[in-house]
């Protein structure tokens, strides 16, 4: 690693979500580090990414360091003045190796060693505070932020009057939130205040889009993180799926931190360290982040009336457990299929599972779907698997909402009305 600080090197922040990475971005420059989001994932990224993979690999770890070798061709590109922040995690899954593949293809393609700042899951992502103790506290607004403007997106989008003004509303309010945090206030208290009323004022303009028609089929959607929330990744399902005339409920980025939260404590409980300093901060940082979250959130409560989350990941754990037990199937596999019995109750019609292919986290959820799926009245409950060709994603869509259709008619669950 060079011996040159962060605050001299360009900062490159992965678009697994857009409005998430721009919201870290813009933490991170508000602690002095120039941060940039990584430009958007194309054919390039793929046939690069291919370069140093041999179709075994995950697609995510493709399209990761597809986009790094794409952004180390620029021409401003300098390998002592950049650095990649790239949340990392250890444990059975494949996405540990990541960041090893990174430096490995760097090194072979000549092009110097690659730095990454890369915070673990292990620690809910809080190591990186130690040179920056203001960005776990920070990242998490920037999260719980672009997460709440998300939401609103699919909750309104569908039914918009006129195309393109939700999207535009989005985007000024993640242009609108990215400056709230990069301004810096006194103190915290204040620059939290600043950051929940900049929501509050997106929240109106949300309210404001005209809408119409009548409510659509629910569609919950679920599976490995990545895959679901990059939409490159995914084909764009989320569009095409408002498109074929459903709504989309999708698990958001917050869950899996607090996730992260749960399992750190979980392992303390198993080392016998259930009355530790090492809890007493995990449950401490748990508490300030639910205050932050209910502040935050405090402005969009009518607006996702209907879409709320569970009050607690471990009441998700415990969704699952019938069919998973949470203390040996770890990650998202359990997330999802809690996930998907949280949806059914909260008034989803169907239950969509996006996986990169050959995904365990996906393989195991499918195992587990049609049993789910006749415990909850024959919900539709389907796998969608990506390898990074184009798949016939339009048809499989309009065939399950016509699953979804007929199970809501069946169960006669019809979704919340449009906030009009
Ligand atoms: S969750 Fe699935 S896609 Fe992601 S790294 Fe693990 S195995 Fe690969």
């Amino acid at each position: 690693m060079s011996g040159v600080s962060l605050r001299e090197k360009k900062l490159w922040v992965f678009p697994m979500t857009y409005g998430g990475a721009r919201a870290v971005a813009a933490v991170w420059r508000a602690l002095g580090v120039d941060a940039e989001v990584i430009p958007p994932s194309d054919a390039d990224t793929l046939a690069l990414g291919a370069r140093h993979t041999s179709g075994d690999e995950c697609l995510p770890q493709k399209i990761t360091l597809g986009d790094l070798l794409k952004l180390a061709r620029r021409p401003d590109y300098s390998p002592e003045r950049t650095a990649i922040f790239f949340a990392n995690t250890t444990g059975p899954c494949r996405f540990g190796q990541y960041i090893p593949l990174f430096r490995k293809a760097f090194r072979e393609e000549g092009l110097g060693d690659l730095q990454v700042v890369a915070p673990n899951s292990d620690d809910g992502y809080q190591s990186v505070g130690r040179e920056f103790p203001d960005l776990p506290r920070l990242g998490w607004w920037g999260v719980v932020g672009a997460d709440l403007l998300q939401k609103a997106l699919h909750r309104i989008r569908p039914y918009e009057c006129t195309p393109g003004t939700t999207d535009r509303v989005y985007l000024e309010g993640l242009d609108a939130l990215c400056r709230a945090i990069e301004r810096r206030a006194p103190s915290r208290r204040r620059h939290l205040a600043a950051v929940v009323e900049c929501l509050g004022e997106t929240r109106e303009r949300f309210a404001q889009v005209a809408v119409q028609g009548a409510p659509r089929p629910l569609i919950g959607v679920v599976g490995e993180i990545f895959c679901r929330l990059h939409p490159f990744s995914n084909q764009d399902l989320i569009r095409r799926l408002e498109r074929a005339g459903g709504e989309a409920w999708l698990s958001d980025v917050s869950e899996w931190i607090w996730y992260c939260n749960e399992s750190e404590a979980r392992e303390l409980t198993l080392k016998g360290r259930r009355l530790s300093f090492a809890m007493f901060g995990v449950r401490l940082r748990d508490w300030v982040q639910r205050g932050d979250e209910h502040a935050l959130a405090s402005s969009f409560g009518d607006l996702l009336r209907g879409r709320e989350e569970p009050e607690s990941v471990g009441a998700l754990l415990e969704y699952a457990r019938p069919y998973l037990p949470p203390e040996g199937a770890l990650g998202e596999m359990v997330l999802s299929v809690g996930k998907a019995v949280h949806l059914r109750a909260h008034g989803a019609h169907g239950v969509i599972d996006i996986s990169p292919f050959t995904c365990m986290n996906g393989i195991v959820s499918e195992a587990i779907y049609p049993r789910l799926s006749r415990d909850l009245d024959g919900l539709p409950i389907k796998n969608f698997y990506f390898d990074g060709k184009p798949a016939p994603l339009d048809r499989d869509l309009e065939i399950f909402l016509e699953l979804a259709r007929g199970y809501r008619a069946r169960t006669e669950r019809v979704g919340q009305p449009c906030p009009a």
